[in-house]
């Protein structure tokens, strides 16, 4: 059997075609996102699932279920999103709106960091845990909980906002309007800024040379970088990076003492320059002085679509 996971996202939404068995990726596909209104959307998404199936000489009849990971708020149980500002969606049926063009399949419907947890869970790092948590780092940090073998969606069943959790009360304003969210600080988005510093302050660092003192030319790969290559001022950077994520960690190892933690997104690749000192300042400053589990996640770029293509596994 065939599960179609698709992962809309502001400018591309991802198709891909996952086999049931192993969860291996048949086949994917990649379609602009289009803003002119969410019916033009899932006419597209439908058109696209039909060429997959058909360059995978797959039939209809052998899809068992089409999961949709979308980045915002969602109602699962009414298949509705609240609401995804990139999308420009807002109380919007998504789950009807695929319904049309497939009646006879079940389609879910899941926010995009939640879903990437999943399909951690279903093939990637966090297979055969029960209690788990993924960190998405880029411009934002996104998030998803494995909790006694399922993706916990949530009380009301709207999913989790990790990056939305408190760590400075009173800190930088976060897009969500609120002061001091662990999105403010352990983002990509803020790594580029302390850079950027450099070079408006004519610091002497790596990061002013490589970047040629043009603060466009700042990403978090070059700050990671000037780190690596021991710049005493890149360091510093980097070590206070390390010391936000870790409390936002610690806060999280507190409330359910999770068995692994992946962090996901670009800054994962980091390597040891993140990952030792994150191990060590976690165990420092948790309240069960155990070596804590982190790791990076497995599933990179086909995250989204492996895990919207295994929310069948939660139900509605
Ligand atoms: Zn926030």
């Amino acid at each position: 059997m065939i599960r179609v996971g698709v992962d809309i996202g502001g400018t591309k939404i991802k198709v891909g075609l996952v086999k049931e068995e192993d969860g291996a990726l048949l086949t994917k596909g990649k379609i602009p996102f289009v803003h002119e209104g969410y019916e033009v959307v899932f006419q597209q998404i439908a058109a696209e699932i039909n060429r997959l199936l058909e360059e995978a000489h797959q039939s209809i009849e052998q899809v068992g279920s089409i999961g949709l990971a979308v980045p915002g708020s969602i109602d699962t149980r009414q298949g509705r999103v609240l609401h995804a500002h990139n999308l420009g969606f807002h109380d919007v049926p998504v789950v009807a709106a695929m319904k049309q063009y497939f009646p006879e399949i079940p389609v879910y419907v899941g926010n995009d960091a939640n879903a990437a947890a999943l399909g951690e869970l279903c093939c990637g790092v966090f297979q055969g845990y029960r209690t788990a948590v993924l960190l998405t780092i880029g411009t934002g940090v996104g998030g998803g909980i494995i909790c006694e073998g399922k993706m916990f969606n949530g009380g009301r069943d709207h999913g989790v906002e990790l990056g939305h959790m408190m760590l400075k009360y009173g800190g930088i304003q976060c897009s969500c309007g609120n002061y001091g969210c662990v999105e403010s600080y352990c983002t990509a988005t803020w790594l580029i800024e302390e850079g950027r510093k450099l070079i408006k302050e004519g610091k002497d660092s790596l990061v002013v040379k490589r970047a040629e003192g043009n603060p466009d030319k700042v990403d978090g790969k070059l700050v990671v970088d000037a780190a690596r290559d021991k710049d005493p001022l890149a360091m510093e950077i980097m070590e206070t990076f390390v010391d936000n994520l870790s409390a936002a960690i610690t806060s999280i190892n507190a409330l359910m003492d999770p068995e692994i933690i992946a962090i996901g997104g670009g800054i994962s690749g980091a390597g040891d320059i993140l990952f030792q000192p994150l191990r060590e300042k976690v165990k420092e400053k948790s309240f069960f002085k155990v070596e804590y589990n982190i790791v990076p996640a497995h599933l990179g770029n086909d995250a989204g679509i492996i895990g919207a293509a295994n929310l069948y596994h939660n139900g509605v």
